[in-house]
């Protein structure tokens, strides 16, 4: 029940993602939150070594693009930071979306992971696209007040992987 809700895999940053194995499985292009999962809730700095992951993903031939419900002025300063392309005002869950971060790094769902702190945004669109979906944990406590309230106690009936990613059958 409420499989659809759950991610293939939980990391507790972006910089745990196993990217080599996700590669031998043919995954090479991350669909990234922004809020909390790339930098901290409406902050646009972003921590060195996150800088330093994504620059390593691109150098090794991963494809990367920020796709983000917050306004445009907010996400291209990260993506602008990280040299990566962006999807603003997405309307995550809705796979549109996704559709539009897929165009812009020019990969198909199968090779693509959606990451992201959120199950009722991240998790969900990427389950409903079909794609590989990674949990986050929130990199900052301090969020919008109505994400913390209401949506943080659903997702504690949900925050664990459907199954381990070397179960899934690729
Ligand atoms: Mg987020």
């Amino acid at each position: 029940m409420f499989k659809i809700l759950h991610p293939d895999m939980c990391v507790n940053s972006v910089l745990d993602i196993p990217v080599e194995e996700l590669r031998q499985n043919r995954i090479t292009s991350f669909i990234l939150d922004l809020d909390n999962t790339m930098t901290e809730w409406n902050s646009n700095e972003v921590r060195p070594e996150i800088i330093a992951w994504v620059d390593k993903l691109k150098e090794t031939g991963g494809k990367a693009c920020i796709v983000s419900n917050n306004k445009e002025s907010r996400v291209k300063a990260v993506a602008h930071i990280l040299d990566i392309p962006y999807v603003c005002r997405a309307g995550k869950p809705l796979r549109r979306a996704f559709r539009r971060a897929l165009e812009q790094v020019g990969s198909l769902p199968e090779e693509t992971s959606v990451v992201g702190d959120q199950v009722f945004t991240d998790v969900l669109g990427g389950n409903l696209m079909g794609m590989l979906t990674i949990l986050v944990s929130p990199l900052n406590p301090r969020e919008f007040f109505g994400t913390r309230i209401f949506l943080r106690n659903l997702e504690r009936l949900v925050r664990r992987p459907k199954m381990k990613i070397e179960s899934r059958t690729l």
